[in-house]
Protein backbone atom coordinates (compact mmCIF):
# COMPACT_ATOMS: atom_id res chain seq x y z
CA UNK A 1 0.00 0.00 0.00
CA UNK A 2 1.28 3.53 -1.03
CA UNK A 3 1.93 5.79 1.80
CA UNK A 4 -0.58 8.44 2.60
CA UNK A 5 -0.90 11.90 0.09
CA UNK A 6 -0.14 15.01 2.31
CA UNK A 7 -1.97 17.54 0.78
CA UNK A 8 -1.38 21.27 -0.26
CA UNK A 9 -3.99 23.77 1.49
CA UNK A 10 -5.23 26.43 0.26
CA UNK A 11 -9.32 27.55 0.47
CA UNK A 12 -9.64 26.28 3.82
CA UNK A 13 -9.07 22.96 2.85
CA UNK A 14 -6.76 19.85 1.74
CA UNK A 15 -5.87 19.86 -2.05
CA UNK A 16 -4.47 16.96 -3.68
CA UNK A 17 -2.65 19.40 -6.14
CA UNK A 18 -1.18 17.96 -9.49
CA UNK A 19 2.60 18.52 -9.26
CA UNK A 20 4.84 15.50 -9.18
CA UNK A 21 4.59 13.07 -6.14
CA UNK A 22 7.70 11.71 -3.92
CA UNK A 23 8.33 9.38 -0.60
CA UNK A 24 8.85 11.86 2.70
CA UNK A 25 10.86 9.73 4.60
CA UNK A 26 10.92 9.25 8.81
CA UNK A 27 14.91 9.98 9.98
CA UNK A 28 13.71 7.81 12.65
CA UNK A 29 13.82 4.29 10.97
CA UNK A 30 14.81 5.67 7.24
CA UNK A 31 10.77 4.38 6.41
CA UNK A 32 8.19 6.26 4.44
CA UNK A 33 5.61 7.51 6.21
CA UNK A 34 3.67 9.94 3.24
CA UNK A 35 3.70 11.05 -0.09
CA UNK A 36 4.52 14.36 -0.97
CA UNK A 37 2.46 16.12 -4.04
CA UNK A 38 5.13 19.13 -5.18
CA UNK A 39 3.03 22.25 -5.78
CA UNK A 40 2.91 22.95 -9.89
CA UNK A 41 2.71 26.61 -11.05
CA UNK A 42 -0.94 26.20 -11.25
CA UNK A 43 -1.36 24.66 -7.61
CA UNK A 44 0.39 27.75 -6.65
CA UNK A 45 -1.26 30.41 -8.42
CA UNK A 46 -4.03 28.34 -6.65
CA UNK A 47 -3.35 29.79 -3.47
CA UNK A 48 -2.40 32.74 -4.60
CA UNK A 49 -5.83 33.52 -5.69
CA UNK A 50 -7.44 31.92 -2.25
CA UNK A 51 -5.17 34.10 -0.28
CA UNK A 52 -6.28 37.29 -2.58
CA UNK A 53 -9.96 36.57 -1.44
CA UNK A 54 -9.87 36.17 2.15
CA UNK A 55 -7.08 39.39 2.18
CA UNK A 56 -10.04 41.47 0.60
CA UNK A 57 -12.13 40.78 3.83
CA UNK A 58 -9.45 39.06 6.52
CA UNK A 59 -7.65 42.91 5.89
CA UNK A 60 -11.05 44.84 6.70
CA UNK A 61 -11.46 42.71 9.93
CA UNK A 62 -10.50 44.80 13.13
CA UNK A 63 -7.64 43.76 15.19
CA UNK A 64 -9.60 43.14 18.00
CA UNK A 65 -11.53 40.26 15.93
CA UNK A 66 -8.26 39.06 14.02
CA UNK A 67 -6.88 37.92 16.95
CA UNK A 68 -9.96 35.85 18.44
CA UNK A 69 -9.00 32.72 16.59
CA UNK A 70 -5.84 32.57 17.86
CA UNK A 71 -6.67 32.55 21.32
CA UNK A 72 -8.87 29.48 20.35
CA UNK A 73 -5.94 28.38 18.27
CA UNK A 74 -3.80 28.32 20.87
CA UNK A 75 -5.94 26.67 22.92
CA UNK A 76 -6.36 23.74 20.63
CA UNK A 77 -2.53 23.67 19.99
CA UNK A 78 -2.38 22.52 23.74
CA UNK A 79 -5.16 20.20 23.51
CA UNK A 80 -3.38 18.25 20.93
CA UNK A 81 -0.11 19.44 21.92
CA UNK A 82 0.91 15.53 22.15
CA UNK A 83 -0.53 14.97 19.11
CA UNK A 84 1.23 17.17 17.21
CA UNK A 85 4.57 16.28 18.87
CA UNK A 86 4.28 12.78 17.20
CA UNK A 87 4.03 14.15 13.79
CA UNK A 88 7.02 17.02 14.20
CA UNK A 89 9.19 13.83 15.45
CA UNK A 90 7.99 11.52 12.97
CA UNK A 91 8.96 13.76 10.44
CA UNK A 92 12.26 15.37 11.85
CA UNK A 93 13.60 12.91 14.00
CA UNK A 94 13.07 14.69 16.93
CA UNK A 95 12.59 13.24 20.34
CA UNK A 96 8.71 14.05 21.35
CA UNK A 97 10.06 15.84 24.54
CA UNK A 98 12.05 18.53 21.78
CA UNK A 99 9.48 18.18 19.66
CA UNK A 100 6.90 19.17 22.32
CA UNK A 101 9.21 22.01 23.73
CA UNK A 102 9.75 23.72 20.06
CA UNK A 103 5.54 23.95 19.65
CA UNK A 104 5.32 25.49 23.27
CA UNK A 105 8.09 28.16 22.32
CA UNK A 106 6.37 28.62 18.84
CA UNK A 107 2.94 29.48 21.32
CA UNK A 108 4.74 32.10 22.97
CA UNK A 109 4.38 33.85 19.45
CA UNK A 110 0.34 33.30 19.35
CA UNK A 111 0.40 34.91 23.02
CA UNK A 112 2.14 37.62 21.46
CA UNK A 113 -0.06 37.98 18.33
CA UNK A 114 -2.72 37.93 20.67
CA UNK A 115 -1.80 41.29 22.59
CA UNK A 116 -1.46 43.09 19.11
CA UNK A 117 -4.80 45.40 20.00
CA UNK A 118 -2.79 46.69 22.29
CA UNK A 119 0.23 47.80 20.33
CA UNK A 120 -1.10 48.63 17.15
CA UNK A 121 -2.73 51.57 17.61
CA UNK A 122 -0.08 54.43 16.05
CA UNK A 123 0.03 58.07 17.56
CA UNK A 124 -1.87 61.02 17.21
CA UNK A 125 -0.39 65.05 17.15
CA UNK A 126 -1.78 68.68 16.84
CA UNK A 127 0.82 69.59 14.32
CA UNK A 128 -0.90 73.03 13.63
CA UNK A 129 -3.54 74.67 15.37
CA UNK A 130 -6.45 72.89 14.00
CA UNK A 131 -4.57 69.99 12.23
CA UNK A 132 -4.07 66.93 13.74
CA UNK A 133 -1.74 64.02 12.02
CA UNK A 134 -1.95 60.36 13.12
CA UNK A 135 -0.80 56.76 12.24
CA UNK A 136 -2.64 53.88 11.18
CA UNK A 137 -1.00 50.41 10.85
CA UNK A 138 -2.60 48.44 7.53
CA UNK A 139 -1.25 44.95 6.72
CA UNK A 140 0.98 44.22 3.43
CA UNK A 141 -0.80 41.74 1.61
CA UNK A 142 -0.81 38.02 0.64
CA UNK A 143 2.66 37.17 2.21
CA UNK A 144 4.55 33.79 2.72
CA UNK A 145 6.66 32.00 5.07
CA UNK A 146 9.59 29.42 3.77
CA UNK A 147 10.69 27.47 6.10
CA UNK A 148 13.44 24.86 7.35
CA UNK A 149 13.10 21.16 8.27
CA UNK A 150 14.32 21.44 11.71
CA UNK A 151 11.47 22.98 13.70
CA UNK A 152 8.28 21.94 11.40
CA UNK A 153 6.08 23.70 13.26
CA UNK A 154 7.82 26.27 15.86
CA UNK A 155 9.39 28.04 12.93
CA UNK A 156 6.32 28.29 11.09
CA UNK A 157 4.40 29.39 14.90
CA UNK A 158 7.25 32.18 14.53
CA UNK A 159 5.65 33.85 11.17
CA UNK A 160 2.02 33.16 10.31
CA UNK A 161 0.30 34.01 13.91
CA UNK A 162 2.48 37.98 13.59
CA UNK A 163 1.59 37.80 9.89
CA UNK A 164 -2.34 36.86 10.40
CA UNK A 165 -2.97 39.32 13.26
CA UNK A 166 -1.60 42.28 11.15
CA UNK A 167 -4.36 41.41 8.67
CA UNK A 168 -2.18 39.82 6.25
CA UNK A 169 -3.36 36.84 4.37
CA UNK A 170 -0.35 33.77 4.60
CA UNK A 171 0.93 31.10 2.42
CA UNK A 172 3.52 28.74 3.61
CA UNK A 173 5.88 26.61 1.92
CA UNK A 174 7.64 24.29 4.33
CA UNK A 175 10.74 22.22 4.18
CA UNK A 176 9.73 19.47 1.58
CA UNK A 177 11.43 16.98 4.32
CA UNK A 178 8.63 18.07 6.98
CA UNK A 179 5.10 18.60 5.31
CA UNK A 180 3.09 17.05 7.80
CA UNK A 181 3.08 19.14 10.97
CA UNK A 182 1.54 22.72 9.00
CA UNK A 183 -1.29 20.95 7.56
CA UNK A 184 -2.12 19.80 11.24
CA UNK A 185 -1.79 23.13 11.81
CA UNK A 186 -4.08 23.93 9.12
CA UNK A 187 -6.60 22.26 10.70
CA UNK A 188 -6.30 23.18 13.99
CA UNK A 189 -6.74 26.85 12.76
CA UNK A 190 -9.97 26.61 10.83
CA UNK A 191 -11.38 24.67 13.70
CA UNK A 192 -10.36 27.95 15.64
CA UNK A 193 -12.68 29.71 12.90
CA UNK A 194 -9.61 31.43 11.30
CA UNK A 195 -11.46 32.25 7.67
CA UNK A 196 -10.39 30.17 4.73
CA UNK A 197 -7.66 31.28 2.37
CA UNK A 198 -6.32 33.47 5.23
CA UNK A 199 -3.64 30.64 5.97
CA UNK A 200 -2.75 28.20 3.04
CA UNK A 201 0.00 25.89 2.64
CA UNK A 202 1.95 24.64 -0.68
CA UNK A 203 4.49 21.74 -0.61
CA UNK A 204 8.10 21.53 -2.62
CA UNK A 205 11.15 22.27 -2.32
CA UNK A 206 13.61 25.02 -4.07
CA UNK A 207 11.42 25.55 -7.50
CA UNK A 208 8.28 26.22 -5.35
CA UNK A 209 10.88 28.38 -2.98
CA UNK A 210 11.54 30.33 -5.88
CA UNK A 211 8.24 30.13 -7.72
CA UNK A 212 7.08 31.81 -4.50
CA UNK A 213 9.37 34.48 -4.18
CA UNK A 214 9.15 35.34 -7.98
CA UNK A 215 4.90 35.89 -7.52
CA UNK A 216 3.16 39.13 -8.63
CA UNK A 217 0.73 38.44 -6.25
CA UNK A 218 2.68 37.78 -2.70
CA UNK A 219 4.15 40.98 -1.14
CA UNK A 220 6.13 40.16 1.31
CA UNK A 221 8.54 36.69 2.15
CA UNK A 222 9.96 35.89 5.48
CA UNK A 223 12.92 32.90 5.18
CA UNK A 224 14.38 30.96 7.51
CA UNK A 225 17.15 28.20 6.86
CA UNK A 226 20.76 28.06 6.11
CA UNK A 227 23.20 30.81 4.72
CA UNK A 228 23.85 30.72 0.91
CA UNK A 229 19.89 30.39 0.35
CA UNK A 230 19.26 32.98 2.92
CA UNK A 231 21.16 35.22 0.72
CA UNK A 232 19.82 34.32 -2.57
CA UNK A 233 16.08 34.34 -0.97
CA UNK A 234 16.43 38.14 0.10
CA UNK A 235 17.97 39.08 -3.29
CA UNK A 236 15.57 36.95 -5.46
CA UNK A 237 12.40 37.91 -3.49
CA UNK A 238 14.11 41.85 -3.13
CA UNK A 239 14.87 42.09 -6.75
CA UNK A 240 10.70 41.08 -7.43
CA UNK A 241 10.18 43.78 -5.59
CA UNK A 242 8.66 42.22 -2.46
CA UNK A 243 10.11 43.18 1.13
CA UNK A 244 12.27 40.05 2.64
CA UNK A 245 13.58 39.42 5.92
CA UNK A 246 15.74 35.95 5.13
CA UNK A 247 17.36 34.38 8.55
CA UNK A 248 20.24 32.18 8.20
CA UNK A 249 22.72 29.64 9.52
CA UNK A 250 25.09 29.85 12.16
CA UNK A 251 28.44 28.93 14.17
CA UNK A 252 27.79 29.36 17.71
CA UNK A 253 30.51 29.79 19.70
CA UNK A 254 30.75 29.55 23.90
CA UNK A 255 33.43 31.11 25.88
CA UNK A 256 34.62 29.12 29.11
CA UNK A 257 36.75 31.19 31.90
CA UNK A 258 38.80 29.39 34.26
CA UNK A 259 35.98 31.00 37.20
CA UNK A 260 32.93 29.10 35.56
CA UNK A 261 31.12 26.43 37.43
CA UNK A 262 32.43 23.13 35.85
CA UNK A 263 29.20 21.62 36.74
CA UNK A 264 27.34 24.05 34.91
CA UNK A 265 28.95 24.23 31.58
CA UNK A 266 29.06 20.37 31.54
CA UNK A 267 25.67 20.53 31.73
CA UNK A 268 24.49 23.06 29.47
CA UNK A 269 26.88 22.93 26.81
CA UNK A 270 25.73 19.56 26.73
CA UNK A 271 22.28 20.17 26.23
CA UNK A 272 23.22 22.96 24.00
CA UNK A 273 25.45 20.81 21.42
CA UNK A 274 23.37 18.32 21.24
CA UNK A 275 20.09 19.08 22.15
CA UNK A 276 17.62 18.16 18.54
CA UNK A 277 21.04 16.10 17.69
CA UNK A 278 22.83 19.33 17.52
CA UNK A 279 20.39 20.19 14.06
CA UNK A 280 19.33 24.24 15.25
CA UNK A 281 20.59 27.28 14.95
CA UNK A 282 21.17 27.81 18.64
CA UNK A 283 23.59 24.86 18.63
CA UNK A 284 26.91 25.19 20.88
CA UNK A 285 29.15 24.51 18.00
CA UNK A 286 32.81 25.84 19.22
CA UNK A 287 33.60 25.60 22.67
CA UNK A 288 36.99 28.24 23.26
CA UNK A 289 38.13 27.33 26.78
CA UNK A 290 40.47 29.84 27.89
CA UNK A 291 43.30 28.85 30.06
CA UNK A 292 43.42 25.20 31.49
CA UNK A 293 40.81 22.93 30.49
CA UNK A 294 41.24 19.65 31.24
CA UNK A 295 39.14 19.17 34.13
CA UNK A 296 35.87 21.17 32.41
CA UNK A 297 36.72 18.80 29.12
CA UNK A 298 36.49 15.48 31.24
CA UNK A 299 33.11 16.82 32.84
CA UNK A 300 31.65 17.86 29.43
CA UNK A 301 32.81 14.06 27.71
CA UNK A 302 31.51 12.35 30.57
CA UNK A 303 27.59 14.47 30.40
CA UNK A 304 28.36 13.96 25.91
CA UNK A 305 28.57 10.07 27.01
CA UNK A 306 25.18 10.02 28.83
CA UNK A 307 23.30 11.20 25.91
CA UNK A 308 22.31 8.36 23.35
CA UNK A 309 20.88 8.88 20.17
CA UNK A 310 17.85 7.15 19.47
CA UNK A 311 17.03 7.88 23.26
CA UNK A 312 17.73 10.76 25.28
CA UNK A 313 18.62 12.57 21.24
CA UNK A 314 16.81 12.54 17.96
CA UNK A 315 17.88 11.55 14.96
CA UNK A 316 20.15 13.03 11.77
CA UNK A 317 16.96 14.54 8.99
CA UNK A 318 18.82 12.33 6.51
CA UNK A 319 21.08 9.69 5.31
CA UNK A 320 23.27 12.53 3.21
CA UNK A 321 23.08 14.89 6.33
CA UNK A 322 25.08 11.85 8.83
CA UNK A 323 27.29 11.07 6.26
CA UNK A 324 28.25 14.47 5.67
CA UNK A 325 28.76 14.97 9.72
CA UNK A 326 30.57 11.61 9.71
CA UNK A 327 32.79 13.53 6.98
CA UNK A 328 33.84 16.22 9.54
CA UNK A 329 34.78 14.19 12.18
CA UNK A 330 36.72 11.94 9.79
CA UNK A 331 38.59 14.64 8.35
CA UNK A 332 39.26 16.16 11.83
CA UNK A 333 41.16 13.22 12.70
CA UNK A 334 42.87 12.78 9.56
CA UNK A 335 43.91 16.09 10.02
CA UNK A 336 45.75 15.79 13.97
CA UNK A 337 42.47 16.30 15.96
CA UNK A 338 41.76 14.11 19.07
CA UNK A 339 38.43 12.85 18.93
CA UNK A 340 37.74 12.75 22.62
CA UNK A 341 34.03 11.72 22.27
CA UNK A 342 33.50 9.66 19.01
CA UNK A 343 29.71 9.34 18.23
CA UNK A 344 29.59 8.23 14.41
CA UNK A 345 27.96 4.76 13.27
CA UNK A 346 25.97 4.33 16.66
CA UNK A 347 23.35 1.17 16.64
CA UNK A 348 20.45 1.87 17.60
CA UNK A 349 18.26 -1.50 18.22
CA UNK A 350 14.97 -1.65 16.52
CA UNK A 351 15.94 1.60 13.93
CA UNK A 352 18.91 0.04 12.06
CA UNK A 353 17.26 2.17 9.57
CA UNK A 354 17.31 5.19 10.70
CA UNK A 355 19.59 8.37 10.56
CA UNK A 356 21.56 8.66 13.70
CA UNK A 357 25.28 10.13 15.14
CA UNK A 358 26.28 10.27 18.62
CA UNK A 359 27.58 13.11 20.41
CA UNK A 360 30.93 13.69 19.53
CA UNK A 361 34.05 15.97 21.26
CA UNK A 362 36.84 16.75 19.00
CA UNK A 363 39.70 18.83 20.46
CA UNK A 364 43.34 19.87 19.92
CA UNK A 365 41.82 21.13 16.30
CA UNK A 366 43.46 24.37 14.32
CA UNK A 367 41.53 27.12 14.45
CA UNK A 368 40.87 27.74 10.89
CA UNK A 369 39.89 24.07 10.35
CA UNK A 370 36.72 23.36 8.21
CA UNK A 371 35.20 22.21 11.60
CA UNK A 372 35.66 25.74 13.20
CA UNK A 373 34.19 27.24 10.74
CA UNK A 374 31.30 25.42 9.08
CA UNK A 375 28.17 25.20 10.42
CA UNK A 376 27.84 20.95 10.28
CA UNK A 377 24.79 20.78 12.04
CA UNK A 378 24.97 17.52 14.30
CA UNK A 379 25.94 16.75 17.62
CA UNK A 380 29.35 17.79 16.98
CA UNK A 381 31.41 19.85 19.59
CA UNK A 382 34.63 21.74 18.12
CA UNK A 383 37.21 22.70 20.95
CA UNK A 384 39.86 25.30 21.50
CA UNK A 385 42.01 26.17 23.58
CA UNK A 386 43.16 29.74 23.88
CA UNK A 387 45.12 31.93 25.89
CA UNK A 388 42.57 34.81 26.96
CA UNK A 389 39.21 36.54 26.53
CA UNK A 390 40.44 38.44 23.79
CA UNK A 391 41.96 35.80 21.93
CA UNK A 392 38.39 33.90 22.00
CA UNK A 393 36.45 37.16 20.84
CA UNK A 394 39.05 37.58 18.47
CA UNK A 395 37.92 33.88 17.10
CA UNK A 396 34.55 34.46 17.53
CA UNK A 397 34.45 37.66 15.71
CA UNK A 398 36.14 36.20 12.76
CA UNK A 399 33.06 33.97 11.61
CA UNK A 400 31.17 35.25 8.95
CA UNK A 401 28.05 34.19 11.05
CA UNK A 402 26.50 35.75 13.97
CA UNK A 403 23.59 34.25 15.46
CA UNK A 404 24.37 33.43 19.08
CA UNK A 405 27.11 33.51 21.32
CA UNK A 406 27.65 32.48 24.90
CA UNK A 407 29.91 32.80 28.26
CA UNK A 408 30.39 31.16 30.92
CA UNK A 409 31.67 33.01 34.07
CA UNK A 410 31.47 34.08 37.85
CA UNK A 411 32.70 37.47 36.82
CA UNK A 412 30.12 40.36 35.83
CA UNK A 413 33.11 42.55 34.21
CA UNK A 414 34.10 39.48 31.92
CA UNK A 415 30.68 39.05 30.46
CA UNK A 416 30.15 42.44 29.99
CA UNK A 417 33.18 42.30 28.57
CA UNK A 418 32.18 39.64 26.21
CA UNK A 419 28.87 41.39 25.88
CA UNK A 420 29.83 44.09 24.62
CA UNK A 421 32.54 43.18 21.69
CA UNK A 422 31.13 39.40 20.68
CA UNK A 423 29.25 39.86 17.05
CA UNK A 424 26.58 38.32 17.27
CA UNK A 425 22.71 39.14 17.71
CA UNK A 426 21.76 36.63 20.35
CA UNK A 427 24.50 36.23 23.63
CA UNK A 428 24.04 34.25 26.50
CA UNK A 429 25.54 34.51 29.70
CA UNK A 430 25.78 30.90 31.81
CA UNK A 431 23.20 30.19 29.27
CA UNK A 432 24.06 27.32 26.58
CA UNK A 433 21.06 28.48 24.34
CA UNK A 434 19.72 31.44 24.40
CA UNK A 435 16.57 31.00 22.53
CA UNK A 436 14.04 33.60 20.82
CA UNK A 437 11.74 34.26 24.03
CA UNK A 438 8.86 36.51 23.38
CA UNK A 439 8.02 39.26 24.02
CA UNK A 440 11.80 39.69 23.01
CA UNK A 441 12.14 39.77 19.13
CA UNK A 442 15.24 37.52 18.04
CA UNK A 443 17.62 37.69 14.78
CA UNK A 444 21.28 36.92 13.96
CA UNK A 445 23.89 39.32 12.54
CA UNK A 446 26.22 39.45 9.74
CA UNK A 447 25.67 36.22 7.60
CA UNK A 448 23.15 35.11 10.00
CA UNK A 449 20.45 37.53 9.03
CA UNK A 450 19.57 38.99 5.63
CA UNK A 451 17.65 41.94 5.41
CA UNK A 452 16.23 44.73 8.37
CA UNK A 453 13.74 44.25 11.55
CA UNK A 454 12.64 41.35 12.91
CA UNK A 455 9.99 38.32 12.19
CA UNK A 456 8.70 38.14 15.76
CA UNK A 457 8.47 41.29 18.82
CA UNK A 458 8.25 44.72 18.77
CA UNK A 459 9.95 44.86 15.24
CA UNK A 460 7.86 42.24 13.04
CA UNK A 461 4.96 44.69 13.56
CA UNK A 462 6.71 46.77 11.47
CA UNK A 463 7.70 43.54 9.05
CA UNK A 464 4.52 42.42 8.56
CA UNK A 465 2.86 45.95 8.13
CA UNK A 466 3.17 49.40 6.55
CA UNK A 467 2.01 52.61 8.38
CA UNK A 468 -0.04 55.33 6.97
CA UNK A 469 0.16 58.65 7.74
CA UNK A 470 -2.94 60.67 8.06
CA UNK A 471 -3.14 64.66 7.85
CA UNK A 472 -6.70 66.40 8.89
CA UNK A 473 -8.14 69.53 9.24
CA UNK A 474 -11.84 69.85 10.21
CA UNK A 475 -11.47 73.45 11.34
CA UNK A 476 -13.45 76.16 9.03
CA UNK A 477 -10.89 78.51 8.97
CA UNK A 478 -9.21 79.20 5.37
CA UNK A 479 -7.31 82.00 6.83
CA UNK A 480 -4.23 79.94 8.25
CA UNK A 481 -2.67 77.46 5.68
CA UNK A 482 -2.01 74.49 7.24
CA UNK A 483 1.67 74.39 7.42
CA UNK A 484 1.28 77.46 10.16
P1 LIG B 1 17.70 25.08 3.67
O1 LIG B 1 18.28 26.43 3.44
O2 LIG B 1 18.26 23.94 2.92
O3 LIG B 1 16.12 25.10 3.32
C1 LIG B 1 15.25 26.04 3.91
C2 LIG B 1 14.04 26.23 3.00
O4 LIG B 1 14.46 26.77 1.75
C3 LIG B 1 13.29 24.96 2.66
O5 LIG B 1 11.91 25.25 2.63
C4 LIG B 1 13.80 24.60 1.27
O6 LIG B 1 12.86 23.86 0.52
C5 LIG B 1 14.01 25.97 0.65
N1 LIG B 1 15.09 26.05 -0.34
C6 LIG B 1 16.13 25.20 -0.52
N2 LIG B 1 16.95 25.67 -1.50
C7 LIG B 1 16.41 26.84 -1.92
C8 LIG B 1 16.79 27.81 -2.90
N3 LIG B 1 17.91 27.69 -3.61
N4 LIG B 1 16.01 28.89 -3.06
C9 LIG B 1 14.89 29.07 -2.33
N5 LIG B 1 14.48 28.18 -1.39
C10 LIG B 1 15.23 27.08 -1.19
O7 LIG B 1 17.76 24.82 5.25
P2 LIG B 1 17.42 23.49 6.04
O8 LIG B 1 18.51 22.49 5.78
O9 LIG B 1 16.01 23.08 5.82
O10 LIG B 1 17.51 24.02 7.55
C11 LIG B 1 18.70 24.09 8.27
C12 LIG B 1 19.29 25.49 8.24
O11 LIG B 1 18.37 26.45 8.76
C13 LIG B 1 20.54 25.62 9.10
O12 LIG B 1 21.51 26.36 8.40
C14 LIG B 1 20.05 26.38 10.33
O13 LIG B 1 21.06 27.11 11.00
C15 LIG B 1 19.04 27.28 9.72
N6 LIG B 1 18.09 27.78 10.71
C16 LIG B 1 18.20 29.08 11.10
C17 LIG B 1 17.35 29.59 12.08
C18 LIG B 1 17.49 31.01 12.53
O14 LIG B 1 16.70 31.45 13.36
N7 LIG B 1 18.45 31.77 12.04
C19 LIG B 1 16.37 28.77 12.64
C20 LIG B 1 16.25 27.45 12.20
C21 LIG B 1 17.12 26.97 11.23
Amino acid sequence: MNPPLLPHWWNGSAQTGSGPRRPVISPLDGAPFGELAEASPADLDASVRSATEAFASWSRVPVKERVQPLYRFKQKVEAHIAELAAIVSRESGKTPDEAAAGIQRGLEVVEYACSLPAMLGGGLLEVSSGVDCYTRRHPVGVVAGITPFNFPAMVPLWMFPMAIACGNTFILKPSDLVPAAPLRLAELLKESGLPDGVFNVVHGGRETAEAVLDHPGIHAAAFVGSTPVARSVFLRGSNAGKRVLALGGAKNHVVILPDADPALVARNLTASATGCAGQRCMAASVALGVGPMDGILEAVAAEMRKVRAGDSMGAIISARSRDRIHGYIDRAERDGATVLVDGRNPVVPGREGGFYVNPTLIDRLDPASESVRDEIFGPVLSVLRVGSLDEALAIENRSPYGNAASIFTSSGAAARHFEMNARAGMIGINIGVPVPRDPFGFGGWNDSKFGVGDITGPEAIGFWSRSRKVTVKWSASAARGWMS
